[in-house]
């Protein structure tokens, strides 16, 4: 078996691997560069087989997990690629697709379960659920011609899922010939860091305990562990969580029992902004809100108790909260990764400011801290450790064993 990382060698984003054994090929990942708003064909990596039309040696692509910059540039490749992804992942996207057209997918998706092991071609594939902030991550584990890849697809150890990253690291895959491995945290400020999940929870909790006029939430509803994260927080500062038509939709078709039974309490309610007001009503949809009527939260519940409320933001509300008379004192929770805010060019800093809304950061991040890293790395043990997904790939010799440094677009013989 032999390897080529296309893009992701040395920076984040865009992830896209070749495996290729007995003549025949697979893609791990096949994501949209950071910073890129579109997918365009220009940007698909050089494998034969990848464009449309092509009948080359390339079985499919299989995803880790259902964030753009892993699967993002599917929707340019070749439409007769067959996609493998989790199920969680995929019903994610199917619920997702019809509010943001970045999560459809036009090949034929095969959903594929934790720890059940299946074959493409020469391929046996096995994925390692991980904790991640993309809901149903995998790391995923490649047997071929004898040999054993491991690539860490993108995780964390510091989320909901930590008991479950505990008993990975207890028996891990064994026998690793390479393990692929994420580094985003390398390099950066906070590698150090360590807040968790559950602490972010209790930091929320105590804004959320001095504040009293409204509390807006920016987060990625499709991170599940966040949107849990500011629901128990509301919960315990006796705030109710208001989502959108989009969260409400994503939290029914996950057919989750302990996701329902959120969507299902009164802690929760659902907010219709204009924009999903438009889409729902040209696409004749009334089935997505119909559900939610008796949970309804108007403009008149903002403006009469705003420290009532804990509700879901994201720019594309800014009109619909200006319009209403509720910001006067209300402070807006930052949880996304910070440079996202840095990147708008201010424009969120600015209509805070316009709004006289206070900006808050309360983050943690998706990724895996360096002293988890170090232990991941320890735990599986590979003869050779490949950097992904990371700006500093040099610097995982400093940190870890046995690090093969690599460029894009080079093969490695396994
Ligand atoms: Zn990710």
């Amino acid at each position: 078996m032999r390897l080529c990382i296309h893009r992701a060698a040395s920076n984040i984003g865009g992830n896209c691997i070749e495996l290729e054994a007995s003549g025949e090929s697979i893609l791990l990942d096949l994501g949209l560069p950071l910073g890129v708003d579109r997918a365009s064909i220009s940007l698909l990596p050089s494998v034969p087989g990848i464009s449309q039309g092509e009948t080359e040696n390339l079985l499919a692509v299989i995803l880790s997990h259902p964030h753009q910059d892993h699967y993002g540039l599917l929707s340019c490749a070749n439409h007769k690629l067959p996609v493998y992804l989790g199920t969680g992942a995929k019903r994610l996207l199917e619920a997702a697709t019809f509010f943001t057209e970045s999560a459809k997918i036009t090949q034929q998706c095969i959903s594929y379960d934790a720890f059940h092991s299946f074959q493409v071609g020469p391929f046996k594939i096995t994925p390692y659920p991980v904790d991640h902030s993309a809901y149903d991550a995998y790391s995923l584990l490649i047997e071929a011609d004898g040999k054993r890849v491991f690539y860490s697809g993108d995780f964390r150890m510091h989320g909901r899922k930590q008991g479950l990253m505990e008993s990975m690291l207890r028996s891990p895959p064994k026998n690793i010939d390479v393990l692929l491995m994420e580094g985003t945290i390398i390099g950066r400020e906070d590698a150090e860091s360590n807040t968790t999940e559950s602490e972010l929870e209790s930091k929320i909790v105590v804004s959320l305990n001095q504040l009293t006029g409204l509390a807006l939430a920016c987060f990625s509803p499709q991170n599940i562990d966040r949107l849990v994260t500011f629901y128990k927080a509301a919960l315990r500062s006796g705030r109710i969580l208001v989502v959108d038509a989009y969260t409400a939709h994503i939290l029914n078709m996950l057919e989750v029992d302990s996701l329902s039974s959120i969507l299902k309490s009164d802690r929760i309610r659902i907010f219709l902004p204009s924009r999903q007001k438009l889409q729902i009503v040209r696409a004749g949809r009334f089935d997505l809100i119909e559900p939610y009527r008796g949970k309804r939260v108007y403009e008149s519940d903002f403006c009469e108790k705003p420290g009532r409320w804990v509700c879901l933001f994201r720019s594309s509300m800014s009109k619909d909260f200006e319009e209403m008379d509720c910001l006067r004192g209300a402070t807006l929770i930052y949880s996304l990764w910070p440079g996202y805010l840095k990147r708008d060019e201010g424009e969120l800093h600015k209509w805070c400011a316009n709004n006289g809304v206070c900006i808050e950061v309360q983050h943690t991040s998706g990724h895996a801290y360096l002293a988890d890293l170090i232990r991941f790395s320890k735990s599986i043990s590979p003869k050779s450790l490949i950097p992904i997904h990371t700006n500093y790939p040099e610097l995982f010799i400093k940190y870890f064993e046995d690090v093969q440094v690599v460029d894009d677009s080079t093969w490695v013989d396994i």
